[in-house]
C-alpha cells in the first residue's frame, strides 16, 4: 500500500496555492491524459480501497475512545492555501478517517438499521452527484423529474395496487402528484402529518385555510381547542417533532398503549377516541400506524386501524419507514397488509431499500392531496409547471429517483424480496438461539427482523420466578439493567460486533420497563452463526463480570 503523505495541519506544502491554476486542476475538467489517468486512479481507490478496508476489517469499529479521537479534532482555523492534493486527502480517509468510523457494513453491526449496501450503489450514488441536478424544478433537472414521477408511480402501485388506468393517468400528470422523496423518514411523516393538518382545518367562511392564516385562527374558525395525533408508544420520535413543527404541540401526539407484541391496543385507542370526542373541542388529524416499529418491529393491525380512521373520518397515517420494502417480499408481503387503506405512507430508502444516506418517501392515495402543501415563487415551481419542489417540504434536492430505479432495475423486486426474506427468518431462528441457552430472555419475538432480549443470569431468572409481584420484581429488574447495560457497553468498546439497546417492558403486564438488547438484521452476509458468536461474546462478558 501507498503511505499515507501527511502535511501536518496548519503546515502548507510549498507547491500548493490557491490560484487560478489550480482552481482549474480541481474544478473544471482533466485537460490532459495523464490527469484522467490520475482521476481514474482515485475513483479505483474510492471503489475498490474502501472495500477491501471493509472487507479486511470485520469487527466494527477500533478501540479507541471519543475522548481519545476529540483531541485530533480541536484546530478550528481554515487553512488559508490548499493543504493536500485530492490523491492524498482520499488516501487519509481511507487510512485515517474509515477505520475510525463505524463499519456499518459488517455482518457483525446487527443493532441498528443501517447496514452494509450493494456495492452498485456507490456507483450510482457518484453518478447522481457527478449530474448534480436539482430537482426542485425542471430547469435542473429535465428528464429526472420525469423520471422521478414514474418511480414514485411504481412504488405507489406497489403499495396502492391500484388499477392500471389511475397509474396512465397520473404516472407523468403535471396536476397531480402521487408522493414525494424526501430526506428521510423523519421529513417523510413530516410531510403526511403537514397534509393531514391542512385537510383537517379546512378554509371555513373568511378563514383562508391553517397554512395561510395559522393555527390560532385556524381553532378559532373551527371552534376547537385542541389538535391531537393518536400513534402507539412504539411511536417514532419524528412524530412528536411533527407535533412541534406543525403547530399542535408535541403533548398531543398521544402516545397509545401496545398490546403485546400484537402492536396498538385497540381497545384502548378506541376508548381514548370516544373520550377525545367527548367535548367536540379535540379534533384527532391523523391515527399513525406503524408498519416495522423501529425498536421491535412490530407491525400495528393496520386493517382494524383503517376500519376505525374510515369509521371516525380521520387521515390515516402509516410509518412504514422501516417496513415498506417487505410489500416487494413473495412470501411476507401479507405482513403489512391494510398498508393500502391508509391515507399517506412512509417509506425509507435508506433502511430497506438498501440505498446510501440519505433518502426516503411519502406517498399519498389521493393524487390530489399533496396540493394542500403547495408553494410557489416567482423564480422556481410557476404554476402550472412540472416542477417537483411545488410540493416538498425540502427545497433542493439530489436525484434520488435515479437510484432507486437503477436498484429496483438490477435487482428486481424479488431480489429486495430474497434480501427480505434473509432477515426475517434469520432473525427467527437467532430467537429460537436466543431461547434455548439458559441465560438469555427473549423480550420481543421478531414480526420482523428486529427481535429484543436480555441477559439473565440463572439466579436471577429464580428470583424473577420466584417474586409474587410487579413490586418485587422492580429491584431484581433494576440489576438486571445494569448487567445488560455493562453487557452492550463492552461489546460495542471491544469493537468486534454491536447491538443497540433500549427500554422496554419485559412482560404486557407490567408497569415498569427493563434495559433490553435490540438486534435488527438486514445483512444479507448475517448467518446465524456469527449470531452464535455474538451470544457467546455476550455470555463470555457475563462471565468477567464475576459476582453481581
Ligand atoms: C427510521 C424511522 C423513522 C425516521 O426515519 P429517518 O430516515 O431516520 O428520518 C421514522 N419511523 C420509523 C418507523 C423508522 O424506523
Amino acid at each position: 500500500m501507498v503511505p499515507p503523505l501527511h502535511t501536518p495541519p496548519g503546515e502548507t506544502s510549498k507547491e500548493l496555492i490557491a490560484d487560478w491554476n489550480s482552481l482549474h486542476r480541481v474544478f473544471i475538467r482533466p485537460e490532459d491524459e495523464n490527469s484522467r489517468k490520475t482521476l481514474v486512479k482515485y475513483m479505483e481507490q474510492i471503489l475498490f480501497g474502501l472495500h477491501d478496508f471493509l472487507n479486511r476489517h470485520v469487527g466494527v469499529t477500533e478501540e479507541i475512545s471519543l475522548a481519545q479521537l476529540a483531541q485530533g479534532f480541536t484546530d478550528t482555523r481554515i487553512n488559508k492555501e490548499p493543504l493536500k492534493r485530492l490523491a492524498d486527502v482520499i488516501e487519509d480517509i481511507i487510512n485515517d478517517i474509515a477505520p475510525r468510523a463505524v463499519n456499518v457494513a459488517s455482518p457483525y453491526f446487527v443493532g441498528h438499521m443501517t447496514s452494509a449496501i450493494p456495492f452498485f450503489m456507490v456507483h450510482l450514488k457518484a453518478i447522481t452527484a457527478a449530474l448534480n441536478q436539482n430537482v426542485i424544478k425542471l430547469e435542473t433537472s429535465k428528464v429526472l423529474s420525469v423520471l422521478e414521477k414514474q418511480v414514485l408511480a411504481k412504488i405507489h402501485r406497489m403499495i396502492y395496487q391500484r388499477e392500471e388506468a389511475f397509474y396512465d393517468a397520473h404516472v407523468q400528470n403535471i396536476e397531480t402528484s402521487l408522493g414525494g422523496f424526501t430526506t428521510g423518514g423523519t421529513t417523510a411523516n413530516i410531510t403526511a402529518l403537514w397534509v393531514a393538518r391542512n385537510l383537517s382545518l379546512p378554509p371555513k367562511n373568511d378563514f383562508s385555510g391553517i397554512e395561510e392564516d395559522g393555527m390560532a385562527a385556524a381553532l378559532r374558525a373551527h371552534d376547537l381547542e385542541r389538535m391531537v395525533i393518536l400513534v402507539s408508544k412504539r411511536g417514532h420520535f419524528s412524530l412528536k417533532k411533527a407535533g412541534g413543527i406543525l403547530g399542535i404541540g408535541n403533548r398531543n401526539v398521544i402516545p397509545v398503549d401496545v398490546d403485546g407484541d400484537r402492536g396498538i391496543d385497540l381497545e384502548k385507542l378506541e376508548t381514548l377516541i370516544h373520550d377525545l370526542k367527548k367535548t367536540g373541542k379535540t379534533k384527532i388529524m391523523a391515527i399513525v400506524g406503524i408498519a416495522g416499529a423501529t425498536e421491535t418491529g412490530v407491525i400495528d393491525p393496520l386493517p382494524r386501524l383503517a376500519e376505525i380512521c374510515e369509521e371516525h373520518k380521520i387521515h390515516f397515517h402509516v410509518d412504514a419507514a422501516w417496513g415498506g420494502p417487505v410489500l416487494l417480499s413473495e412470501k411476507y408481503a401479507g405482513l403489512v397488509r391494510g398498508i393500502e387503506r391508509a391515507d399517506s405512507v412512509t417509506i425509507d430508502c435508506h433502511k430497506q431499500f438498501y440505498m446510501p444516506m440519505t433518502a426516503g418517501m411519502v406517498y399519498f392515495k389521493d393524487p390530489k392531496a399533496m396540493d394542500k402543501i403547495s408553494y410557489h415563487a416567482r423564480y422556481v415551481n410557476r404554476r402550472g409547471s412540472v416542477d417537483l419542489g411545488i410540493k416538498t417540504l425540502e427545497g433542493s434536492r439530489e436525484a434520488n429517483s435515479l437510484i432507486l430505479d437503477s436498484a429496483l432495475k438490477i435487482m428486481g423486486s424479488r431480489g429486495f424480496g430474497l434480501m427480505i426474506d434473509h432477515g426475517i427468518e434469520t432473525a427467527r431462528k437467532f430467537a429460537q438461539k436466543i431461547e434455548s441457552r439458559p441465560l438469555f430472555q427473549l423480550i420481543t419475538r421478531p414480526r420482523l427482523n428486529i427481535l429484543t432480549y436480555r441477559v439473565v443470569p440463572l439466579e436471577f431468572r429464580r428470583k424473577l420466578e420466584s417474586a409474587t409481584d410487579e413490586e418485587e420484581r422492580i429491584p431484581i429488574d433494576a440489576r438486571l439493567d445494569e448487567i445488560n447495560i455493562h453487557i452492550q457497553r463492552i461489546q460495542r468498546e471491544a469493537g468486534k460486533s454491536f447491538v443497540s439497546r433500549t427500554r422496554l417492558k419485559a412482560s404486557p403486564r407490567d408497569n415498569h420497563n427493563v434495559v433490553v438488547l435490540r438486534s435488527v438484521i438486514m445483512n444479507p452476509y448475517t448467518t446465524p452463526d456469527i449470531l452464535d458468536q455474538i451470544l457467546d461474546e455476550q455470555e463470555a462478558i457475563l462471565k468477567d463480570l464475576g459476582n453481581f
